[in-house]
């Protein structure tokens, strides 16, 4: 899915916010006067942990914060390894779900392992297995 962004709009709420009263930007992370300064609209979730981005986004999901002051430490010390955890997590994940095409005897067959090595495997209670002689029956007719 593709990275949602901050409309026009959006941006010019989230900068009235964090406007004060003499017209003055302040940093919404720290306070710091950020006027004429490099800042950035910051998605509060960053927006690689956000599954569903069906959603149009709204001044609530984020902030504006100064480049220098927040925004860089928040995004490359808190954001960048919280992302690359969750894509772990994820691969994790995946690679231990359940078997589509498990193995005979395996665990997730419904075979259980014994202690001893050999494998306890399911069978069928209501029709046990008739034994059979691997030589024809000897023929009376002489
Ligand atoms: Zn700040």
């Amino acid at each position: 899915m593709t990275r949602r962004e901050f409309s026009k709009p959006v941006k010019g709420e989230m900068l009235r916010r964090a406007s004060d009263a003499k017209g003055r930007i302040r940093c919404e992370g720290c306070g710091l006067d950020v006027t004429g300064k490099a800042i950035e609209f910051d998605h509060t979730i960053p927006e690689a942990l956000v599954l569903d981005k069906s959603r149009a986004l709204t001044a609530a999901d984020g902030r504006l914060l100064g480049k220098a002051c927040c925004h860089d430490p928040k995004t490359h010390k808190h954001d960048v390894p919280g992302i690359a955890r969750a894509k772990r997590l994820e691969q994790t994940r995946v690679a231990r779900a359940p078997s589509r095409n498990p193995l005979p005897g395996s665990k997730a067959s419904g075979g259980k392992r014994k202690m001893n090595g050999t494998v306890e495997r399911r069978t069928c209670p209501a029709a046990p297995l008739s034994e059979r002689s691997i030589y024809p029956a000897p023929s009376r007719a002489r």
